[in-house]
């Protein structure tokens, strides 16, 4: 649910889409395309989100059926953004930061090791300009929400399908 105002704004941004109900005859109309774009937005961004699909799709003022469908096909990224945005370890993006410590092997092979933080700055240290060993930054999946969890497990079911 958003504010009334902001639907109205957004909508606004369709007024070149052919027969959009501009003027005051169509007050009722335009009425109701907010009271629609109002219960189907889970956030600001999410409103923001369909009526770019709109604008990208339709040569036509929407219908409220139109903000409705195009709520249903982008409500999922927008759920889990917000109900994850507290994450303290990810902020809702499910990526969270990691520290690997690479060990070449010879012949082009090498072993990656997952690092803490406080290893990583003492590895730094003392792997620097050896060459066989180096560490570097990277981004994982964060395990610590159920958000990254998903997500991490999605991709694992991926990888094994292809
Ligand atoms: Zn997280």
């Amino acid at each position: 649910m958003i504010e009334r105002t902001f639907a109205e704004a957004q909508l606004m941004r369709l007024t070149g889409l052919d027969f959009f109900p501009l003027g005051n005859e169509h007050a009722k109309y335009r009425a109701e395309l907010v009271k629609a774009l109002c219960g189907c937005s889970l956030t600001d961004a999410h409103a923001g989100a369909i009526v770019d699909l709109c604008a990208r799709c339709l040569r036509q003022a929407p219908k409220p059926a139109d903000l409705y469908q195009f709520a249903e096909q982008t409500a999922e990224r927008f759920r889990q953004r917000n109900t994850n945005g507290d994450c303290p370890y990810c902020h809702g993006t499910g990526f969270s930061r990691t520290w690997i410590l690479h060990t070449h092997e010879g012949n082009g092979h090498y072993r990656e090791e997952q690092v803490s933080a406080s290893q990583y700055s003492e590895l730094r240290e003392k792997v620097q300009g050896i060459g066989v060993q180096h560490v570097a930054e990277g981004v994982v999946r964060c395990q610590e929400c159920n958000y990254g969890r998903r997500l991490a497990v999605a991709e694992q079911t991926e990888r094994q399908a292809s």
